[in-house]
């Protein structure tokens, strides 16, 4: 996952650097590092931990250095420490670079460079990139000459990247090219940002919006050399190619945390705006339809679509099997949901007329990619829900649905997410419409709809009486979140907020099922979350409330304003806007982002990095 960033300009590249990896640390803290070229040397420094360790590490460094490359870690090969931190220089000591992604075939190319005597400082799998190239750079090799009609640097580069079998984003230095940096993707993203005679290279433009706002999308196999003079950009196999210079779409503003002490916090209270943004020009409640621009061109092909596959992972996935709900009830149209992980490597049955559905917030989610690239090939039609403008997911998918909800950049997914459940709430009854749905009935959903973001506000509100309910069970080291129906993936949602970001072990459950097996986890005192919000599965939870409290556990209670019976059976009581069933989960889980957020503050965590995640999961 990581972050990587380079600069080459006339400023001082160390704090611009740093700057940078700040930014892209959500994306991973195990350890951080930068080099800096100055005068035909690369000085690095690196360390474990965040990139708070780097600036102190760095704080004496005065070098007036205006090229470097830094990172931030999440580590695949090899422990989190300062050994295996990135940038890793080769055994000739000209070659450094840093890296995104996973080398798969890391072990046999380490074999054989070892069995020429290359020596390996770390167990990454990012120093055999290195060492290749080195090892390539210096004429070593000899079953291929280094030609006299290519620059050395950029022939090694490319060789020793034809010799990769994996996923990389890489910003690679040598210490004879004094104003060179060589950057390349393949399965990691990788974005060159233009300025005023400076460039700057990131994982993602929020480590660039402050330098500048043009950047050239780099796409798989393709690479950039960038110098003084300027830049060219050429696939890996060194045929030059011509990219657009594309506008990075949000500001500054929207990547700050301004008032908020977290950004997870700023993000589930950004809910209202974002789903406004969202809905915006596409809930046309005067014609009581929905228009969803990215999709016009095949709007014909999923109405008469005989079956939707909806794919993810974690958060995503949530959504997608509320979407699924949604598709059958709706729509009517049969809807199964998959782990990406998992549907790509069956062998799932892809007739004429499947659509799959692919979400994720980043839009690089490297397994959902590798579901897409498979549904594609069995002929489905594959729609995109992303956040990310610009994304992998968003190129490579026939079409697309963008959430519009701005960065976010808390690695606990939260207005992602009630926006891919808006999202996939909007293609259902528009498809609905299409199908079978009477006008009455689109026509009071769309309304319905269009209630969501100011009832999400008044449910905002309640932000300190659940801080109280937190209080109460934050050390506690089992929870349960049940729902019903729609509400069901909710509880999904709920218990997942919960481990990330408090280490809480939690479950959620379809609330009949509790009875076939997680019961006995019910012991005194054990807070059991239950979303029990009026509709067709309200008595039916009742009971399980009441099967819950015989055994002693402590019920949080999530029910529908004006509900009085329902405080009998509730410890605590939260209580949200009535809207009907199929739109529950976009009021229900915000409450649960908020008992996530106060249980992981009290038990003192940081619930912007929590450990062992990374926010866009851009390795198998
Ligand atoms: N595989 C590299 C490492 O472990 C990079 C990790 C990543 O991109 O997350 O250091």
């Amino acid at each position: 996952m990581c972050g990587i960033v380079a600069y080459l300009g006339q400023k001082r590249a160390l704090p611009i650097l740093l700057e940078g990896l700040k930014r892209l640390e959500y994306r991973g803290y195990d350890s951080a590092g930068v080099s800096l070229y100055k005068d035909g040397e690369v000085l690095t420094s690196k360390t474990k931990g965040r990139i708070s360790e780097l600036e102190k590490l760095t704080s004496k460094n005065k070098t007036d250095a205006t090229m470097g490359i830094g990172h931030t870690r999440w580590a695949t090969h090899g422990k989190p420490n300062e050994i295996n931190s990135h940038p890793h220089t080769d055994f000739s000591n000209k070659i450094t670079l840093v890296h995104n992604g996973i080398i798969e075939n890391y072990t046999t190319l380490k074999k054989w460079l070892v069995s020429k005597g290359v020596e390996f400082k770390s167990d990454t799998d990012s120093e055999v990139i290195v060492n290749l190239i080195g090892y390539l750079y210096s004429g070593y090799d000899s079953d291929c000459e280094i030609p006299d009609t290519q620059d050395k640097f950029e022939w090694a580069v490319q060789r020793a990247l034809n010799k990769l079998i994996g996923s990389y984003g890489l910003a690679i230095i040598c210490s004879d090219y004094p104003d060179s940096i060589i950057c390349a993707r393949k399965g990691s993203p990788l974005i060159l940002g233009v300025g005023d005679n400076e460039y700057i290279i990131a994982s993602d433009a929020s480590a660039i919006v402050e330098h500048t706002k043009q950047a050239i999308y780099l796409s798989d196999n393709e690479m950039a050399i960038i110098n003084r003079d300027g830049f060219k950009t050429l696939t890996i196999d060194n045929i030059e190619i011509t990219k657009d210079l594309k506008d990075i779409e949000f500001s500054l503003e929207e990547i700050e945390l301004s008032s908020y002490d977290h950004y997870m916090l700023k993000e589930i209270f950004e809910q209202p705006e974002a789903l406004e943004r969202c809905f915006g020009g596409r809930v046309q409640l005067g014609e009581s339809k929905i228009v969803l621009g990215g999709i016009t061109d095949m709007a014909r092909k999923l109405t008469r679509a005989k079956k939707i596959i909806i794919t993810g992972c974690g958060t995503a996935w949530h959504a997608g099997l509320i979407g699924e709900y949604m598709l059958e009830q709706l729509a009517r149209i049969p809807t199964e949901v998959e782990y990406a992980s998992e549907f790509r490597y069956r062998n799932p049955i892809i007739e004429d007329g499947t659509v799959v559905i692919a979400v994720s917030q980043s839009g690089e989610t490297a397994d959902t990619l590798a579901a897409i690239e498979m549904a594609k090939e069995r002929g489905a039609i594959v729609l995109g829900l992303v956040n990310v403008v610009g994304s992998t997911i968003s190129r490579m998918t026939d079409a697309g649905i963008y959430l519009r909800v701005g960065p976010e950049i808390g690695v606990a997914s939260t207005k992602a997410f009630t926006a891919q459940v808006a999202v996939l709430a909007m293609l259902a009854i528009e498809l609905g419409r299409r199908r079978h749905l009477s006008n009455l009935e689109a026509a009071s959903l769309l309304k319905e709809l269009d209630s969501i973001p100011d009832k999400t506000r008044s449910i905002l509100k309640q932000s300190e009486h659940i801080k109280t309910i937190a209080e109460e069970n934050y050390e506690q080291n089992n929870w349960l979140f049940m729902g019903r129906g729609f509400n069901y993936p909710t509880a999904l949602e709920g218990a997942l907020k919960l481990k990330e970001i408090s280490y809480i072990h939690a479950e959620g459950l379809a609330a009949a099922e509790m009875k076939h097996g997680p019961i006995a986890l019910i012991t005194n005192g054990t807070p059991a979350v239950f979303i029990a919000t009026l509709g067709s599965h309200y008595e039916k939870i009742i009971s399980n409330i009441e099967e819950v409290r015989a055994r002693g556990g402590k019920t949080i209670v999530i029910a529908t304003e004006g509900d009085e019976n329902i405080k009998a059976f509730a410890d605590h009581l939260i209580s949200i806007p009535d809207v009907p069933d199929s739109l529950q989960p976009l009021l229900a889980v915000v409450p649960l982002q908020l008992l996530a957020y106060h249980s992981a503050l009290l038990r003192g965590l940081d619930v912007d990095k929590p450990r062992n995640l990374a926010k866009s999961v851009t390795v198998e």
